[in-house]
């Protein structure tokens, strides 16, 4: 695996999985993995941007390479954040159960893993692969607006909910009004972007003329 891998010092790390298209990173995704670090002890933070979400039409978002940069730049400067080419440079779909499997294969199940996402990423996982097992070996994360409701994720998951509740977890996080297609927009309409991502993440975006015309309104 082409990253720096945390090690275990004499007991299981505790690591939180970002997962996400970060098309791009932007400082809500940044936040989002500092707070969830704080707030559930995590031993690192590993972004692992998705390959070939399996949800999503690969034309409509940027190369694999540009996605994987942008991340690398936003979290050079924290030393509990590291990016993983995991996804990336697997060829199939991006799916969570295989990236989850593979981190308990490489510490031999020693690990505590939490999954860092958007709450509305959260709201379709009956539809992933094996969720099931997902919810069994580790924990997620679900990050949301202020003022978000999750009364959706009851529904869906009807009489199991109290017990889903104990593997998902919800974290409020200001900064998450800012997103990703937000970003887009701006930079399409001819918006300035600064303070919405770190500074070299910007200059990234322009220097290769990332998100103009009509491609980025999605
Ligand atoms: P998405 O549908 O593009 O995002 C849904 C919402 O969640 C958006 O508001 C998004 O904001 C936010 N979000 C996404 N990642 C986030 C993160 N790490 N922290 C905070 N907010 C985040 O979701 P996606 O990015 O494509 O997928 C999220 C993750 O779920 C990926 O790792 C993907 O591989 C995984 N996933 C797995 C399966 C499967 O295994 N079958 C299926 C679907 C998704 P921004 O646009 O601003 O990021």
């Amino acid at each position: 695996m082409s990253f720096l891998l945390p090690k275990n010092s004499g007991r299981p790390l505790t690591l939180g999985i970002m997962g996400g298209t970060f098309d791009p990173v932007h400082i809500g995704h940044l936040v989002t993995a500092e707070e969830a670090r704080q707030q559930f002890g995590l031993d690192y933070v590993i972004f692992i941007p998705a390959g070939a979400p399996p949800h999503k039409d690969q034309k409509l978002i940027s190369s694999e390479e540009h996605r994987y940069i942008m991340t690398m730049l936003a979290v050079v400067d924290n030393p509990y954040f590291t990016v993983s080419r995991l996804e990336i440079d697997r060829k199939s779909p991006s799916y969570t159960i295989d990236t989850v499997r593979r981190f308990f294969q490489i510490y031999n199940n020693e690990l505590n893993l939490y999954f860092i996402t958007g709450a509305d990423a959260i709201l379709d996982i009956k539809t992933w692969k094996d969720y099931g097992e997902l919810l069994e070996i580790c924990s997620f994360i679900a990050a949301s607006r202020p003022g978000y409701s999750f009364n959706k994720l009851k529904s869906i998951f009807g009489p199991a909910f109290k017990k889903i509740t104990k593997k998902i977890h919800f974290l409020e996080i200001p900064a998450m009004s800012i997103s990703s297609t937000y970003i887009r927009r701006r930079i399409a309409k001819g918006k300035t972007i600064k303070y919405l991502t770190p500074e070299p993440v910007e200059q990234y975006i322009y220097k290769n003329r990332l998100y103009l015309g009509s491609g980025a309104i999605r």
